[in-house]
């Protein structure tokens, strides 16, 4: 993508945003070459899209219901196949083959609306599944080791859940269960962290506690946290980047300062309905 400043052709796929204030030197972590994911039914869900994504930064993915967030969002960790184009890892090169997909997915965390947590177990018994994908079918048999229980309880107290780590998550509020799924991907060791709506069933105090939670963690540990959001108040108070989607295209990339009316009518149209 150009530096010529703000340009947008929605007729077309030309598209330059000035993202020089949010740029650093590294190589971008993950990009999509020109990614398009048509659904078998014929949805043409994402158009042709080329993007980068970096580390240390927080890029929220910001459009109504149906824009293409998830599907975006999907092709990052390939939950979602493109249909054409290609999805390309710094570390590993072009995700293609069962392989590298696996590798890619484990250093991948993913962070959903519904926690999908196993509710009759302890906070800390859930981080600890995220392990299971690093262990051997033996290790599996033999549990979990003195380190990993340390990791988890360290995971748990940086969401502020220490106290929590024995409590059935059944038990737990809405926002205190979105944290343990925060805390399990972070158990993970991920170098990258996708979350999808994150906070759209909470209220605004869990929803900013755990907006806090995930970009804390994005400058502590230097990784990309990117986060699908309708919201459009969350998304200037916590992005760094904003990526505007409006149906299956990118109409916006850049810092929430550029996000003018015009292009709040491009992603959200004139009624503005849904953008609160
Ligand atoms: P958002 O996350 O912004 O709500 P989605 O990526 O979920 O948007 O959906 C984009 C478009 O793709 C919508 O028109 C939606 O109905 C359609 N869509 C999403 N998932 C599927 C699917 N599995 N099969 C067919 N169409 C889908």
């Amino acid at each position: 993508m150009g530096d010529e400043g703000e340009s947008v052709d929605m007729g077309q796929q030309q598209m330059a945003f000035d993202r020089s204030d949010t740029k650093t030197d590294a190589a971008p972590i993950l990009c999509l070459d020109q990614v398009e994911v048509i659904y078998p039914n014929g949805t043409v869900a994402l158009q042709p899209t080329t993007v980068d994504f970096e580390d240390g930064e927080l890029t929220v993915l910001l459009g109504p219901s149906g824009a293409g967030k998830s599907t975006l969002l999907r092709t990052l960790n390939l939950l979602v196949r493109p249909t054409s184009g290609a999805v390309l890892s710094r570390e590993i090169g072009t995700l293609d083959a069962t392989q590298s997909i696996r590798a890619h997915r484990r250093d991948t965390a993913m962070i959903f609306q519904q926690h999908q947590l196993i509710g009759r177990m302890g906070a800390m018994h859930n981080v600890l599944l995220s392990r299971l994908g690093r262990h051997s079918f033996w290790r599996t048999l033999v549990g979990f080791s003195e380190e990993e229980r340390r990791l988890a309880l360290e995971c748990l107290t940086r969401v502020g859940l220490f106290e929590k780590a024995l409590t059935r998550c059944d038990s737990l509020s809405g926002g205190q269960q979105q944290r343990v799924g925060i805390a399990r991907a972070l158990a993970q060791e991920p170098k990258m962290i996708l979350a999808d709506e994150p906070v759209a069933s909470l209220d605004p105090a869990s929803s900013e506690r755990v907006l806090n939670v995930l970009r804390s963690i994005c400058k502590e540990d230097r990784i990309p946290v990117i986060v699908s959001l309708h919201q459009l108040d969350y998304a200037k108070a916590f992005a760094d980047r904003i990526i505007g989607l409006a149906g299956g295209q990118i109409v916006f990339d850049g810092p929430p300062t550029q996000l003018s009316e015009t292009v709040l009518t491009q992603i959200y149209g004139s009624t503005g309905q849904d953008a609160t």
